[in-house]
């Protein structure tokens, strides 16, 4: 019966992901083999990485809750457990140096351990080099209307044109590798997290084929790859949205004989005036009141530029006027979304002289009309009531 995860951190089932995390450091200090001389602080040190391994990437979590410490381990072996989990990095945080310790990285070592080589590690992809690299691109909403082009620089391994990537200098010879006379393999005593380990591993420098070759690439010492700092064009599609993110294919870094890809994530600040909603564009249009009242002309500021609008006599505000096609592109088609403008009637704070003199006639004419006709309604009133005609 394995043993249960939970069991052996300590922590209880609904235990957060900062608790787990506080009880498997304080687990792995006490069990580390450099600490602990135990016979049983190696078995029990491998168990907390393993439960570690597991709570600690949600999705493993999520797993191992449906099926229970059973299943789980008939369904899953070493290796999808210790996938994507980087010890290296775990144990540099608690003050233990791999690169001091131990001659190999640490993933390789715990490969040995736990029986597995050769896993998926990373973002990289065990079938196919290459890594890929993420950059944010900023561009306002005028720019978005449109295909642009941005100069990004970045820095990222290319592959070496020295060599083309093989690592080997142009016109070197081959001969028997050094390290393990041509064996292809050597035996390592290590220093581990579980004490002394004899292991018989391929050669690295051959990688067993007990040859190498003379002169490494003296441009890349062997790599196959040279970090460039670069400035790359990066074609931004009209009516790219804010978040979206655009691929450069190859653009990334250089690694085994393949490039990663770019990735560009656009960001796009809201703008002061134009409100963006999907491809549509809102837009408050300010209208001045005499204008309201009488009708005429006003400009309104689009995306594109200014565009005389027409007012329609008496519009109230808030009405709205739709400019077509004076949104944004949809994103990769050749169509474009509408300018919807909502009338802002505009009334001045304060009037003088000829100015204020006709708003306040204005204001006689209408207080008068409105008292003639109340006399009016008196009139009819009475008439009703008292029968007078
Ligand atoms: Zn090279
Ligand atoms: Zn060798």
């Amino acid at each position: 019966m394995p043993k249960d995860y939970y069991d052996v951190l300590g922590v209880p089932k609904n235990a957060s992901g900062e608790d787990i995390k506080k009880a498997y450091r304080q687990l792995a200090m006490k069990y580390h083999p450099d600490k602990n001389k135990d016979k049983d602080a190696e078995e029990k040190f491998k168990e907390i990485n393993e439960a570690y391994a597991v709570l600690s990437d949600e999705q493993k979590r999520k797993q191992y809750d449906m099926f229970g410490p059973e299943q789980f381990s008939q369904k899953y072996n070493e290796q999808d457990i210790f996938r994507g989990f980087d010890f290296k990095d775990i144990f540099r945080s608690m003050g233990f140096d791999f690169d001091v310790d131990f001659n190999e990285s640490p993933n390789d070592l715990f490969d040995d351990l736990f029986g597995f080589s050769g896993g998926q590690r990373g973002r990289q992809s065990s079938n196919s080099g290459g890594s890929d690299k993420l950059i944010q691109v900023t561009i306002d909403l005028k720019q978005a209307t449109k295909d642009t082009i941005q100069k990004i620089s970045i820095t990222h391994f290319v592959k070496c044109d020295a060599c083309k990537g093989s690592g080997v200098e142009p016109g070197s010879k081959v001969i028997t590798c050094d390290v393990c006379k041509g064996y292809g393999q050597i035996k390592n005593v290590q220093r581990t997290p579980f004490g002394i380990m004899q292991t018989i591993t391929s050669c690295p420098k051959c990688r067993g084929s007990g040859k190498i070759y003379e002169q490494l690439c003296r441009k890349c010492s062997g790599s196959g790859r040279n970090k460039k700092q670069d400035t790359i064009d990066v074609k931004i599609p009209k009516g790219v949205e804010d978040g979206m993110r655009l691929r450069l294919a190859g653009e990334g870094d250089y690694s085994q004989h393949r490039s990663g890809d770019l990735y560009i994530d656009v960001h796009i600040p809201k703008d002061k005036e134009f409100i963006r909603k999907g491809e549509d564009i809102y837009y408050d249009l300010e209208v001045p009141f005499y204008i309201a009242i009488l009708g005429g002309k006003v400009t309104a500021r689009t995306l594109y530029g200014e565009e005389e609008v027409l007012i329609k006599k008496g519009i109230q505000d808030n009405e709205k006027i739709i400019l077509r096609g004076k949104g944004m592109p949809k994103f990769n088609s050749n169509s474009y979304g509408d300018q919807i403008m909502h009338i802002k009637i505009k009334i001045p704070k304060t009037l003088v002289g000829e100015e204020l003199k006709l708003i306040e006639r204005f204001q006689q004419i209408q207080e008068s009309a409105h008292s003639h006709d109340k006399e009016d309604m008196d009139k009819e009133d009475k008439r009703k009531r008292f029968g007078i005609f």
